[in-house]
């Protein structure tokens, strides 16, 4: 039994031009039949702020974007079990108490999304991986590939100040076939280019997955197409975790309108 409640949900970030979000829940919602919910982009100027823009949207729950997936963690009442393991939250349910006042309770749908579009695409030789960057989305990945039993090296550009990381300049003696681009490297605007500065190594064996989706692909995934690496663009795991956050808010929703 579909929610019959009017439920304002939004994405929290501090630049939201570029998302796709909108689009996504609006033709999510429109799909469903549930008009009276809706979903809007809410920009945000610092972490702490996050109560009053819950109050004054009447929110019922929120993605969370760049920059705030770690900042703002303080600033929620509770954080759910893997959401605190990876350290970021994407996703809030907000739940009001009988006085009116807001509980702010996070989870991570990045990590599982990862998880579940990534499985179909593995094959029995990408047991180690590379992951480009040590930000939210690249903990996010961490902890499915750990799931996965998938052993990784972060690789960073500062990898002094992380002992499981590794520079760049090393990445020509790796061997790992399964590389994981969680930088904002090669995101519009900056479309030419690249966080894999040796394309030439890539091979069939290969397996590259990009989580940006604007453009697709992008400059890493072309060239790895080019050397016939299997590609994976960040689109599919968008949509998946949109639609796990989606669940969060409206399971309990549901329930509580039965
Ligand atoms: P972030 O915190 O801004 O950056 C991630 C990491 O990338 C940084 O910690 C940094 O690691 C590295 N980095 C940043 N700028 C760089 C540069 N100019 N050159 C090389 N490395 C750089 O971003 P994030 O929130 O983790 O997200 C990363 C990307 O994933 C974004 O493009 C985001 O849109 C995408 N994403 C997609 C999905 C999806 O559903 N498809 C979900 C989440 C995120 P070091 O300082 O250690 O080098």
């Amino acid at each position: 039994m579909l929610s019959i409640t009017e439920h304002s949900y939004g994405l929290v970030g501090k630049c939201l031009s570029h998302s796709y979000s909108k689009v996504y829940f609006d033709e999510k919602i429109a799909k469903l039949g549930m008009d009276r919910h809706h979903y809007d982009l809410l920009e945000m100027p610092t972490p702490d702020k996050i109560r009053d823009v819950s109050i004054k949207n009447n929110l019922s729950g929120f993605n969370v974007t760049i920059p705030y997936k770690e900042s703002i963690i303080p600033y929620l009442d509770s954080i759910d079990y893997s959401a605190n393991e990876i350290g970021a939250v994407n996703t809030v349910k907000v739940l009001r108490d009988a006085d009116g006042s807001l509980r702010l309770h996070g989870y991570n749908t990045d990590a599982p999304a990862f998880l579940d579009t990534l499985r179909p695409l593995l094959k029995p030789w990408h047991t180690d991986a590379l992951i480009l960057g040590t930000g939210g989305a690249a903990k996010a990945v961490a902890w499915a590939l750990r799931q996965l039993g998938i052993g990784y090296l972060f690789v960073s550009r500062t990898p002094e100040q992380r002992p499981d990381s590794i520079g760049y300049s090393e990445l020509k003696d790796s061997t790992q076939l399964l590389i994981v681009n969680a930088t904002p490297v090669g995101m519009f605007p900056n479309v030419d280019a690249s966080p894999w500065p040796y394309p030439d190594m890539l091979t069939q064996r290969h397996l590259c997955y990009d989580l940006i989706y604007n453009p697709s692909p992008t400059l890493f995934l072309r060239q790895a197409k080019q050397h016939e690496a299997t590609i994976q663009d960040g689109l599919a795991m968008l949509h998946r975790q949109a639609d796990l956050a989606f669940e969060i808010w409206e399971g309990e929703n549901k329930t509580e309108s039965n």
